[in-house]
């Protein structure tokens, strides 16, 4: 079988709003404008996508899976409701002091997606808002794509972005639009 392209995508930063303080209940879990649109027109379009998430705070004892059931469970029904769908939702829960293998920016989460859904990890995109993003997409060979909205400001002038000439977007919804687009011209890896 054909391994196919995906869009990965990071969770909190880049489809909602992050928190210093984690967001751990469904009041806390708040969209950032358009991300649910931006989703929806990728799988439109013929983009599986996917979500790759730490949530550290279930390590940590902040909110449980139960919680964090029902904040995907919302995102599934609100990107479901404008035509679009999510393929899976991976999550590491670790707290960082486990040192597992699939906290981010381990590349745990990206291996068992790629198996399990035959994605190709070179042909697809991993858009994210923090530098561990960007390091996990360079670790399994994606396209690392940095968004503005939640941490990514802080990042845009770091070394690995402007080494590796990782492009920055100010949202996903622009990031959606520029791939969607007749003009995108896919980079070129070395
Ligand atoms: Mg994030
Ligand atoms: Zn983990």
């Amino acid at each position: 079988m054909t391994k196919r392209a995906a869009v990965i995508l990071d969770r909190d930063g880049v489809i909602n709003l992050d928190s210093d303080s984690y967001v751990k209940s469904l009041e806390e879990f708040k969209l950032i404008p358009k991300s649910v649109q931006a989703i929806a027109a990728l799988h439109q379009s013929g983009w599986p996508v996917f979500i790759v998430t730490n949530q550290s705070g279930i390590g940590r004892g902040y909110y449980d899976e139960a919680v964090l059931a029902q904040m995907h469970a919302q995102l599934y029904k609100q990107v479901q409701a404008l035509g679009g769908d999510i393929q899976a939702i991976y999550y590491c829960p670790h707290h960082p002091k486990l040192e597992c293998e699939c906290r981010k920016p381990k590349p745990g989460l990206f291996q068992q997606l790629a198996l399990e859904y035959e994605v190709d990890l070179s042909q697809s995109y991993y858009v994210g808002d923090k530098i561990t993003d960007v390091e996990v997409a360079q670790a399994v060979n994606a396209q690392a794509v940095l968004v503005t909205t939640g941490k990514g400001e802080k990042f845009v002038e770091h070394e690995l972005v402007l080494k590796h000439a990782v492009p920055i977007y100010t949202e996903l919804y622009e990031f959606a639009q520029h791939l969607l687009s007749d003009t995108y011209i896919p980079k070129q890896y070395s």
